[in-house]
C-alpha cells in the first residue's frame, strides 16, 4: 500500500489550483520545435527593454560575495525605499517579489474561519494566499470589470481581516482615481487591513490614479506593495515591498523567511531604483506599444478593456483558446485568462515596436477569413 499524499494534505490544499503563469519561450520551442529565437513573448508583463544597464552592473559587482548570506534586514534597499517615499525604514518589509509579501499577510492575519475579500477578475494570487491557509476568499462581482469598491465594502463581514486591491488590477488593466480610493479608506472598517497592489502603478501615476503612499499617514490598515518585476525590470531577480504602519511591518517581520531576499536581488534593486532614465524609457515605450496595440486592434475591428498597466485584455467575443493555440504555431506567447473566469480574452504584455507588430501581424494571419 502506498500513501496517498494528496488525501494527506490540509483539505484547504488539496482544493488550491496552482497559479499557471506564461509560457516560456523555451518551453515553446521544445513543443513545436521552433527556433527560440524567433519566438516572441508577450505573455507576463515583463520589461521588454531588458534589465537596467546599473543594475546588471551592480550584479557582477556582488557576485564575490555570494558565499556569503544576504543582509537579512536589506539595509541599504530600505533606506533608499524609505528615502524614495518619504517614510521610515521601519516601516517597510522586503519580500522574494511581492507575491510573499502577500503570503506573509496570510499567514500573519488569516486563518480558518476568517476571510479575505477581494474582486473578480482580481490578481490570481489573492485567492491562492488566502486558501492556503485555511481562509475563506469572498469574491465581489466587478463592475465593467473593474473592482466595484462599494460592493467591496458592502462584502465586508466581522470575519474580514483582509481586503486585498489592485489598482491596476491584471489582469484586466482596471483602475480606479484618487476620490474613489479616499471615499473606501475612509469607510472601511478600521480593523481590516487593506493591502494596495501597486504592481504597475510606476506605468499609471498620475494618469488619475491615486499613489498610495500618500494614503499612509492618515490609514493605519494600509499597506502598499510595489514590485521591481515589472517597470523595474527585475523579474528573475524576485524582489518586493510593501510599505505599512511600522506595526505590521514588525507583524509580517515575524513570519517571513530570515534571507528571504537575495543579495543580487538587493544591490540590483537599489541600482534600478536610482536609474530614472530606465524607468522612464520604459514608460515611454510603453505607452508608444499601448497605442500601437491599440490601433491594430481597432484595424481588426477587435475591442479590448482599456488599461493602464503594460498589458492589454483582447476581447475575442469567442472562445479564445483556438486563437491562443494558433498564435502559438506563429511563436507569439500571450496569455489566456480563461482560470480567471475571461475565456473569451487573451492578455498582451506590451513589447518592442517590433514585437508588437509580430503579435499583430501574427493575430491578422490567424484571423483572416
Ligand atoms: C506581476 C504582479 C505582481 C508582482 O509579483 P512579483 O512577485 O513582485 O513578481 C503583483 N501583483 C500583481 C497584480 C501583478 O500583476
Amino acid at each position: 500500500m502506498t500513501c496517498d499524499f494528496l488525501a494527506q494534505a490540509l483539505p484547504c490544499v488539496q482544493k488550491l489550483s496552482p497559479y499557471v503563469p506564461g509560457k516560456p519561450v523555451d518551453e515553446l520551442a521544445r513543443e513545436l520545435n521552433l527556433d527560440p529565437a524567433g519566438i516572441i513573448k508577450l505573455a507576463s508583463n515583463e520589461n521588454p527593454l531588458g534589465p537596467s544597464p546599473k543594475a546588471l552592473a551592480a550584479i557582477r559587482a556582488e557576485l564575490p560575495e555570494l558565499t556569503r548570506y544576504p543582509d537579512g534586514n536589506g539595509f541599504e534597499l530600505k533606506q533608499r525605499l524609505a528615502q524614495c517615499h518619504g517614510v521610515q525604514m521601519n516601516q517597510i518589509t522586503l519580500g522574494n517579489g511581492s507575491n510573499d509579501v502577500l503570503d506573509l499577510i496570510a499567514r500573519a492575519y488569516l486563518a480558518p474561519g476568517l476571510n479575505a475579500v477581494f474582486s473578480q477578475y482580481a490578481f490570481a494570487v489573492y485567492p491562492i494566499s488566502t486558501q492556503a491557509v485555511g481562509a475563506t476568499g469572498k469574491v465581489v462581482p466587478a463592475r465593467q470589470w473593474g473592482h466595484d469598491l462599494e460592493a467591496i465594502l458592502a462584502a465586508i463581514d466581522a470575519d474580514t481581516r483582509v481586503v486585498f486591491l489592485a489598482n491596476p488590477n491584471n489582469p484586466t488593466g482596471t483602475w480606479f482615481g484618487p476620490d474613489a480610493l479616499s471615499a473606501f479608506l475612509e469607510r472601511v472598517p478600521e480593523n481590516v487591513l487593506v493591502v494596495l497592489d501597486e504592481a504597475y502603478i510606476e506605468y499609471a501615476e498620475g494618469e488619475e490614479l491615486p499613489n498610495g503612499m500618500s494614503y499612509l499617514a492618515r490609514h493605519a490598515n494600509l499597506l502598499v506593495s510595489r514590485t521591481f518585476s515589472k517597470a523595474y525590470g527585475l523579474a528573475a531577480l524576485r524582489v518586493g515591498y510593501a510599505v505599512s504602519s511600522a506595526q505590521i511591518a514588525d507583524v509580517l517581520n515575524r513570519v517571513r523567511q530570515p534571507f528571504n531576499v537575495n543579495s543580487l536581488a538587493l544591490v540590483a534593486a537599489c541600482a534600478a531604483l536610482g536609474d530614472t532614465d530606465y524607468l522612464q524609457e520604459g514608460r515611454r515605450v510603453n505607452a508608444a506599444g499601448m497605442r500601437q496595440i491599440e490601433q491594430g486592434l481597432r484595424e481588426l475591428k477587435l475591442d479590448w478593456i482599456p488599461s493602464r498597466g503594460n498589458f492589454i485584455a483582447v476581447n475575442f467575443a469567442r472562445d479564445a483558446a483556438p486563437i491562443n493555440q494558433a498564435l502559438l504555431k506563429e511563436g507569439v506567447i500571450v496569455r489566456p485568462i480563461g482560470g480567471y473566469g475571461m475565456p473569451d480574452f487573451l492578455r498582451v504584455s506590451i513589447g518592442l515596436e517590433h514585437e508588437n507588430e509580430r503579435f499583430l501581424q501574427a493575430l491578422r494571419k490567424v484571423l483572416a477569413p
